[in-house]
């Protein structure tokens, strides 16, 4: 083979020298920049890593680094010809390169079967591990952030505050929570109720412009309770915090700056698990009757949200309804035995807590 194409490293710096090379019975021979020959006998050749399609050859007694890349498939034949031996060597190379990247895929399968299972486990069992006032400040940090991604701002008309503390007293009495919880109304137009970690429930607006009576509406704040009762939302925020430390490994740390925002959209975006949401409403059910109050009207609620609302914020999607649900919640019904959790005039003005806004 005479003139054939290929590429010249000397091994001293790293320009690439395009040559023309000449394979003969003793050896192959090129002039490095057209002007130096070089010359490598056959016995001298050896293979080095080859990307595919192409051979990579170094010689003894040449500089250590000095390569010749061929991709002419011509030449690169008629060399293995002659060295046989550098084409067993050259299996061997790709052999080895097709185990390192079976390898790499079995190491991002890992991490993402590690963030598909093992997160959510170690999650769930680190959730209760965690002191209530660190999650407190975790909700803190990630509570500023859902405002920021809602435009929101909070609804303080004092009528309806009192109202609203007084509901929330009442309920939670009932409860045995783990921590106090703080209930606001933020002016959002989207039909949604949101618990944080650290006890902080955010009714959205138009929710609370959805209901149509006291019970409703306490029905979806009981269910929140529940939310707090089973610190859901801190299990949320570890399997995303960890997650995204997963994913900050396999990428880079693409989440890194953004992190807290990260999870505080995961927060609004995902949903919490069949359980979870089972165990909420069971606990809504509970909460309703020890108050007095059937848990027809929260089913009957979430049935109207469930027909009616398209949005990805909204109240039905991240906490989906269920046909067990409903029924689980019919089941659990018993007809209200006390008085009203509002009376006409508390539930005008909680309707109007939103008059002033801060
Ligand atoms: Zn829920």
């Amino acid at each position: 083979v005479k003139g054939a194409n290929a590429v010249y490293f000397n091994g001293s710096t790293a320009l690439r020298r395009p040559v023309r090379a000449d394979l003969d019975a003793q050896g192959i021979a090129f002039l490095d920049q057209g002007l130096e020959p070089v010359r490598w006998r056959l016995e001298d050749l050896r293979c080095v890593d080859s990307p595919a399609g192409t051979l990579r050859l170094a010689a003894a007694g040449a500089p250590d680094l000095a390569r010749l890349e061929i991709g002419e498939a011509q030449l690169i034949e008629a060399i293995l010809q002659r060295v046989p031996a550098l084409g067993r060597r050259r299996r061997a190379d790709e052999g080895a390169l097709g185990r390192i990247v079976f390898w790499s895929l079995a190491a991002v399968a890992s991490l993402v079967l590690t963030a598909a299972y093992l997160v959510p486990l170690v999650a769930d069992r680190l959730a209760p591990l965690i002191p209530v006032p660190l999650e407190r400040r975790l909700g803190e940090a990630v509570g500023q952030q859902v405002r920021t991604l809602f435009g929101a701002r909070t609804c303080v008309e004092e009528p309806g505050r009192v109202v609203l503390g007084r509901l929330t007293e009442r309920l939670a009495a009932a409860a045995d929570l783990p921590m106090p919880v703080r209930v606001e109304v933020l002016t959002s137009g989207v039909p949604n109720a949101l618990t944080l970690p650290g006890g902080n429930v955010y009714v959205f607006r138009a929710l609370l412009d959805k209901a149509h009576t006291p019970d409703e509406f306490a029905g979806v704040l009981a269910h929140e309770l529940g939310h707090v009762a089973g610190r859901d939302a801190l299990r949320k925020l570890l399997q995303t915090a960890g997650t995204s430390f997963l994913l900050g490994l396999l990428f880079g740390d693409v989440t890194g700056g953004g992190a807290i925002i990260f999870v505080a959209q995961s927060l609004v975006d995902s949903r919490y698990s069949r359980q979870a949401e089972s165990a909420a409403d069971a606990f809504a059910a509970r909460l309703m009757l020890l108050s007095g109050r059937s848990t027809k009207p929260l089913a009957a609620f979430l049935a109207r949200l469930d027909a009616n609302s398209s949005e990805r914020f909204a109240f039905i999607n991240s906490h989906p309804v269920t046909v067990e649900r409903m029924r689980a919640l019919e089941a659990a019904d018993r007809p209200a035995a006390g008085p009203p959790l509002l009376d006409d005039a508390d539930w005008r003005a909680l309707k109007a807590i939103c008059d002033r806004t801060e």
